[in-house]
């Protein structure tokens, strides 16, 4: 499967990444570690004029301890990275086992903090191929007012996978 047609921006400063957001706002998503979001554009569930990479912002793989002893952790540090992080270990332990819970290691290498957070919800009936999707009736989720998950349903019950914010 092919990824859509898109412009790739990879900004080298926090200042000209943001400018470029409120330049494309809705046209425009964030890209960290691709595991999510590269699927969901194969698949056609999303179709972004304009692809933000956050590769190059160091300042977003940072982890900072603040003055009051909590953590900052930049959104773009990756699982991996995180779950290993001493002070992530010692003061954050349902974080770092909420970690551990996110696909295999080579998924956690890629994957980061920022991304598992903003998954969209997924649903057997939306996550899947343009072509099979297209083989039936869309649902609430997509445009229509039924739901095949849930025939009753009168909203859309899809569910988050994102293990670090149950933790
Ligand atoms: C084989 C496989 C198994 C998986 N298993 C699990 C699992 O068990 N548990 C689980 O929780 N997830 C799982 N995932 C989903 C996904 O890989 C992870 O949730 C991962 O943490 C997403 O992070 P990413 O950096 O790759 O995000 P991306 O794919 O880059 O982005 C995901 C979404 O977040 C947005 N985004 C990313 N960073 C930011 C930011 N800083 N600000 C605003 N928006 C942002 C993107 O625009 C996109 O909409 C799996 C994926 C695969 C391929
Ligand atoms: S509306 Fe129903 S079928 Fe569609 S994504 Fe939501 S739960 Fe799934």
């Amino acid at each position: 499967m092919q990824l859509p047609r898109f412009e790739y921006l990879r900004p080298e400063t926090l200042g000209e990444g943001l400018s470029a957001l409120r330049k494309y706002g809705n046209e425009a998503v964030v890209l960290a570690g691709g595991t999510d979001l590269l699927i969901n554009m194969k698949f056609r569930l999303m179709t972004p004029k304009v692809v933000i990479s956050l590769g190059a912002l160091p300042e977003l793989c940072e982890v900072a301890e603040q003055s009051d002893g909590s953590l900052c952790i930049g959104s773009a540090c990756t699982l991996t990275d995180l779950a290993a992080h001493p002070l992530v270990a010692a003061r954050y332990p349902a974080l770092r086992d909420g970690i551990h819970e996110v696909g295999s290691r080579h998924v956690r290498n890629t994957a980061t903090l920022g991304g598992n957070l903003c998954l969209d919800t997924r649903c057997w009936y939306v996550n899947q191929t343009e072509t099979w999707r297209a083989s039936r009736e869309g649902c609430l989720k997509t445009g229509t007012d039924r739901c095949h998950a849930i025939k009753s349903a009168t909203r859309c019950h899809a569910i988050s996978s994102s293990d670090t914010h149950r933790c």
